[in-house]
């Protein structure tokens, strides 16, 4: 499971998409997670068993072949961590900007795909399309990349709007008020 987008976000303590369904670990299950979204440092994780763990140390290219992580972006990691168990008013101010998201582009001729994450994908379909409109976002000083085939099928291009507890409610604001305008 790439629970990329679930982990620190969904389930009552951050636990990710196994929380949000109240689902325990199991041994057959491969987890990973990408430390660069809600946790806010970089690197990703792979839980499973040891079995598993092994094999991917031992084996996975990617792995061997790079530099291990430094010390100081492990402490800031285990302060992630606890931030994500322990900060519940985090999470709520996400949820909350989420709510405020959808929302604002109900109406809008590009829906938003369903989703209870950070990661909010306006479909919009054709690559052009999506250019230009990321492309005007940006002059209006809101960055929302375009994410175009082959990283979703074709004719489903989109943007990927991402949101933080760190924007304020007006950032929610005037970004929907630029797409409001754009359409
Ligand atoms: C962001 C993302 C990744 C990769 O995360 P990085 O740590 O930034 O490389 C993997 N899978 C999904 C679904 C993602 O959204």
């Amino acid at each position: 499971m790439d629970d990329a987008h679930g982990f620190g976000v969904l389930g009552p303590r951050g636990e990710g998409s196994l929380g949000h369904f109240g689902l325990a670990f199991h041994p057959r299950l491969i987890l990973m997670g990408t430390l660069g979204k809600a946790a806010g440092v970089a690197g990703a994780f792979v839980a499973g068993s040891e079995t598993v763990v092994e094999y991917l140390a031992q084996k996975a290219r990617s792995y061997i072949f790079t530099t291990g992580a430094p010390p100081a972006l492990a402490f800031a990691l285990y302060r992630s961590v606890d931030l994500i168990a322990t900060d519940g008013a985090r999470r709520q101010r996400l949820l909350d900007r989420i709510g405020r998201l959808r929302d604002g582009l109900a109406g809008l001729p590009w829906p938003l795909l369903p989703s209870l994450t950070a990661i909010q994908p306006l479909l919009v379909g054709e690559n052009q399309a999506v250019l230009d409109l990321s492309q005007a976002l940006w002059e209006r000083g809101l960055w929302v990349p375009a994410i175009r085939p082959p990283t979703v099928p074709k004719g489903m291009a989109r943007l990927r709007i991402s949101l933080s507890a760190a924007h304020s409610e007006a950032d929610v604001d005037r970004l929907v008020a630029a797409l409001q305008e754009l359409a």
